[in-house]
């Protein structure tokens, strides 16, 4: 007996999605990174995409890294290091992303003491203005500083794109990436092997053959795990159908559309707006806002409509809908990527992995 609310995940899908993706990388001289911090490190996550031919794993939660420290793979940690945790950080990942000096002191310090290397790929922003140095002078110096502290290796330039301000990957921020690259390359006297272009969202610019040939690295999350990449538009040779919400039907009764004298405002303080369908067929679920912003999920069923909800139920109007709900019954919904992200943090969503 399966529990509900439950996220199931399909790993047969996610191995796919990677298998299909890795190969148009590897056409085009891109060896990606498998990142699972949309399924908080799940270790289940990780295996499907080493199966589907994945060989370095990213995630921006050093505790999601932790919890798959006896997978033996490369492991990548995308949040720039917290200094409080630069322990952890060299434990548990073998690269991690920075753009802060004293941050690197710290990893140097810590990776001497455990005897470790730890890789590091310095961070430039091109603009979508969330980390990294925003001046060329100070990824110059961030160069030069990895370089003189013992413990470090420099491996590489890396950007991020299209996660806070909606600057999407094209072909000249791209160039201007690898141009900075160059010039620290030469001014320094060597080679970064990982040039880190961006994230799913870079993998159009990649299909259409647009991604310069110098970028080798993209890191992958939302399209090997969902199939959608920028604007979570679907991505060919993917799969859409690896997450999905299953809820139980707890009551089905007839009642009017409109709530009878409504005066007072909801149990979130919003004055709520109800439309006249007349009497209608509705659902309660056993799922909440608590676990779900409920404007995150879709039902399956088209015929299905999700009228509200407080925090521990979901109400639906069923009464279109041309199959036969009774309590007791599951339904399905697809999630946006919010929606996974929120039933993964929560305790009371089951998460049933599957393996076909
Ligand atoms: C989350 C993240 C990614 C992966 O993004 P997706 O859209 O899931 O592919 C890549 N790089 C960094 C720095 C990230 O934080």
């Amino acid at each position: 007996m399966f529990k509900y609310p439950c996220l199931s995940i399909d790993l047969t899908v996610i191995e796919s999605n990677t298998r299909n993706l890795i190969q148009l990388c590897k056409e085009r001289g891109v060896d990606p990174v498998g990142i699972t911090k949309l399924t908080c490190g799940a270790p289940e996550v990780a295996q499907a995409m080493i199966a589907g031919g994945i060989s370095i794993i990213g995630d921006s939660r050093i505790e999601n890294l932790k919890k798959q420290k006896n997978i033996p793979i490369k492991k990548m940690l995308l949040r720039l290091p917290a200094i409080s945790e630069a322990r952890e950080v060299v434990r548990y990942a073998d690269i991690s992303l920075n753009s802060e000096q004293n941050t690197l002191q710290a990893l140097s310090d810590i990776a001497v003491e455990e005897n470790k290397i730890h890789e590091i790929i310095i961070m430039h922003d091109l603009g979508d203005l969330r980390e990294g140095c925003f001046n060329k002078e100070d990824t110059f110096q961030l160069a030069r500083k990895v370089l003189s502290l013992p413990g470090l290796k420099l491996t590489g330039i890396g950007s991020n794109l299209a996660c806070y301000g909606g600057v999407e990957p094209t072909n000249k921020n791209q160039n201007d990436l690898i141009h900075i690259a160059e010039d620290i390359e030469k001014d320094l006297n060597i080679k970064f092997s990982v040039i880190s272009g961006a994230s799913s969202s870079g993998l159009f610019l990649l299909a259409a053959g647009e991604l310069p040939a110098r970028i080798n690295q993209l890191r992958l999350g939302a399209s090997l795990i969902m199939g959608i990449g920028l604007n979570d538009d679907p991505i060919p040779e993917t799969s859409q159908q690896a997450m999905k919400l299953q809820v139980e039907v707890i009551e089905i009764k007839e009642k009017p559309s409109v709530p009878i004298n409504s005066t007072a405002l909801d149990a979130f303080g919003n004055k709520p707006v109800f439309v006249d369908r007349g009497d209608r067929k509705r659902a309660i679920c056993a799922i909440g806002k608590q676990d779900i912003d409920i404007s995150e999920i879709t039902p399956d069923d088209e015929d299905i409509i999700v009228i509200g909800g407080s925090s521990d139920h979901l109400i639906l109007d069923i009464s279109d809908s041309k199959e036969n709900h009774n309590v007791g019954g599951i339904i399905s919904f697809s999630l946006s990527y919010g929606g996974v992200l929120q039933c993964m943090t929560s305790e009371f969503v089951h998460k049933n992995y599957i393996c076909k």
